[in-house]
């Protein structure tokens, strides 16, 4: 059974009674109910329920927190010079749940009242996600209140099983006490769980005579047990999963995510699991971030969707104006799209019609890595280099030209790392010697290539690169879909070696993890190559439906706020170094050939063999197993081939990294166990 929070439109308007009054009928129906009042000012409430409920519970349980005065309890505690710590609440609330059926959970207040600083009581209700019973005045002027907490619930994302009205005083009916019930039935969208009527004397036994018609099918109704399977059944029958092999999908139950917090996860049966990728990257500050949900809340209110076709919309400008001032100066346009994709085949298709439009009609190519990784759509599929995920398409896609690009961990015979790994710049102006004024662009993913296993590149070589583009005329296109908005420890990849691209790409983080969107940034000479009269045909013909959606925009935005509020990039140098150290004692496992960090993307290479550098066979799928057994230790990762991904979001703390790379460690010892 579920535990349930009980919050009032007020305080004083009968909560602790209604506590009573519920644990008192449930009991009554042979439920074993145990209370919890997690912070108290003033008055005896937790006493009173304790007593009058017959709780053998260690009192300090029932009430951790308990200041003498009456007010808000941020105020009365810090008068008090006491502190309410959260996480001795959660302890005491697990040893109650451990001893009884469920637990009812009285706020303290209203729900939008302060506990502490940055900590509503809403905040406690969220973290303990539970169902919320919302108590409420009988009489006139109850309606407002009533709406709007029923309203802010459904905002922290919490269900509201329905609403009790108290009678707090003896007083005669009029209209009002007679037609609030149903107004706020119908307006609020809830069940009215019943009336309780003035008591002169709350006890069980009066509570049980006059109480009986409280309804509480809504509060007992078994759970649906098989909630999750039904959900797995459909999932199985309905959906296709991307880059999945869904013949083994259909052989395994998946997890279903059905609640975010921080940097949790919470599945259908309410297990935690740290996001040890970042919900494949995107998250930034942790999910369901305040200032970002009520961001979002309040644009949903003003504009929903409004096409940049032929209109400007306002998220989508401050935006605009918000990215170049934070991108590297010479950045100076955006272009909006929906995923790092597009903002792919955007940059290829602007850089070859710059070159048409200003009559360079022979510039047509366009250069891209080996093992480089830009998207699934057929164009960027075309500037990819993963023969896994690319060779089928090759007769549907555009010819490129692909530069060879050394693997960071494999050097060649005879040759060390790093000095070999500028050979590539060798064989890049070779290239551009003899085939420059064919070529378009150059295309990379700056610093670390990410999808093709967290190949790092060493200091230097992005410098060199953007200098031969310069040389020789080519536009250089930098894809930070990945490596944007902090991961590796800078705002932009760029900006570790000042470089400034011709264009730029950006997608994953950009909302902070929150709705899909892109930027194509480029510089003014490229904009300028499109500006020309109408009949010319030198327009950049291309939009996508969603373009500048104002709700992905102003996610963004308040992700970039939060950047700036909360000094992410600041708070996440040192975690970067001590992530470094976690990761150390992880070399001495036999079969980790390789482990490559930059800021908080992290690549951990398994081999066969660490001398020879023999990689396990990818049939094996060494990577997935280590990951399925990092669930068992409470983390979500997922691997790129042999290789396990860490890429957690910028807010996870120094204690959540160390159960991320302890889970690590401990999947690597049972999936690889190294021989004695
Ligand atoms: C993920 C990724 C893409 C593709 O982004 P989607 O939003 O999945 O289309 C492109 N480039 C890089 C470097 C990426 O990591």
């Amino acid at each position: 059974m579920k535990s349930l929070f009980i919050t009032g439109t007020d305080t004083d308007v009968g909560k602790t009674v209604a506590t009573f009054t519920i644990a008192s009928l449930l009991k009554n129906k042979g439920i074993d109910v145990g209370v919890m009042k997690p912070v108290q000012c003033a008055g005896d409430d937790a006493e009173f329920l304790a007593n009058g409920l017959d709780l053998k519970d260690d009192f300090n349980d029932v009430n951790p927190f308990y200041a003498d005065e009456p007010l808000s309890p941020n105020v009365a505690f810090a008068r008090a010079k006491k502190t309410i710590n959260i996480s001795k609440i959660f302890d005491s609330y697990k040893r109650l749940s451990a001893s009884h059926d469920l637990i009812l959970v009285e706020g303290a207040g209203g729900w939008m009242v302060p506990l502490k600083k940055d900590y509503l009581v809403s905040d406690l209700a969220r973290q303990m996600g539970l169902d919320v019973i919302i108590v409420s005045r009988l009489g006139l002027g109850t309606i407002n209140h009533t709406l709007l907490t029923i309203e802010q619930v459904r905002q922290s994302g919490l269900n509201v099983v329905g609403i009790i009205f108290s009678e707090t005083t003896k007083t005669k009916k009029g209209v009002p006490e007679l037609t609030n019930p149903d107004v706020i039935k119908q307006f609020g969208d809830v069940p009215v769980l019943g009336i309780i009527p003035y008591l002169s004397k709350v006890d069980q036994k009066t509570v049980l005579a006059k109480c009986k018609d409280i309804k509480l099918s809504n509060i007992v109704s078994p759970k649906k047990k098989s909630a999750t399977k039904t959900m797995i059944a459909d999932d199985k029958k309905y959906l296709w999963h991307p880059f999945t092999q869904m013949k083994d999908w259909l052989e395994e139950d998946p997890l279903v995510i059905k609640y975010a917090m921080d940097n949790y996860l919470i599945d259908t049966d309410g297990n935690k699991y740290l996001d040890g990728v970042s919900s494949l990257w995107v998250t930034v500050h942790g999910h369901c971030h305040p200032t970002i949900n009520k961001a979002l809340c309040t644009q949903l209110a003003q504009l929903d969707h409004s096409t940049t076709l032929g209109l400007a919309n306002t998220p989508s400008i401050e935006l605009a104006k918000k990215l170049v001032e934070i991108t590297p100066k010479g950045l100076d346009k955006v272009f909006y799209s929906d995923s790092g994709s597009t903002s792919v085949e955007i940059a290829v298709k602007l850089a070859y019609q710059y070159w048409q439009n200003i009559g360079k009609t022979k510039k047509t190519k366009i250069v891209h890595l080996a093992n480089s990784y830009h998207g699934d759509t057929l164009g960027s599929v075309s500037i990819g280099g993963i023969d896994l995920f690319h060779k089928v398409y090759r007769n549907l896609i555009f010819k490129a030209e692909k530069l060879n690009f050394p693997d960071c961990y494999r050097a060649p015979k005879g040759k060390e790392y790093p000095e070999y790994a500028f050979a590539c710049l060798e064989d890049f102006e070779h290239m551009l010697k003899k085939k420059s004024d064919t070529i378009a662009a150059f295309v990379v993913e700056p610093l670390v290539q990410g999808a093709a296993g967290m190949i790092m590149w060493p200091d230097g070589i992005l410098t060199k690169m953007a200098e031969l583009c310069t040389k020789y005329d080519v536009l250089f296109i930098c894809d930070e879909v990945a490596t944007g908005f902090g991961r590796t420890g800078k705002m932009f990849a760029v900006e570790h070696e000042g470089v400034v691209p011709d264009i730029m790409c950006l997608a994953k983080g950009i909302t902070g993890g929150y709705l899909p969107l892109a930027a194509t940034l480029t510089s003014n000479r490229i904009y300028e190559g499109f500006l020309h009269d109408y009949k010319d045909m030198k327009t950049f013909f291309h939009g996508h439906t969603y373009t500048g959606n104002p709700l992905a925009c102003r996610a963004a935005l308040a992700s970039l706020k939060v950047f700036e509020e909360e000094k992410t990039l600041n708070k996440l140098q040192p975690k970067i170094k001590y992530l470094k150290e976690l990761l150390a004692p992880l070399k001495k496992n036999k079969y980790v050939g390789s482990i490559r960090q930059k800021g908080f993307m992290v690549g951990i290479e398994l081999v066969k063999n660490k001398q020879t550098k023999q990689p396990f066979d990818w049939q094996d799928q060494i990577g997935v197993k280590v990951c399925r057994q990092a669930r068992e230790y409470g983390v979500i990762i997922r691997s790129l081939g042999n290789v396990i991904v860490l890429m957690p979001p910028l807010s996870m703390s120094k204690k959540e990294l160390k159960t991320l790379t302890d889970a690590v460690s401990k999947a690597l010892s049972v999936v690889l166990p190294t021989p004695v």
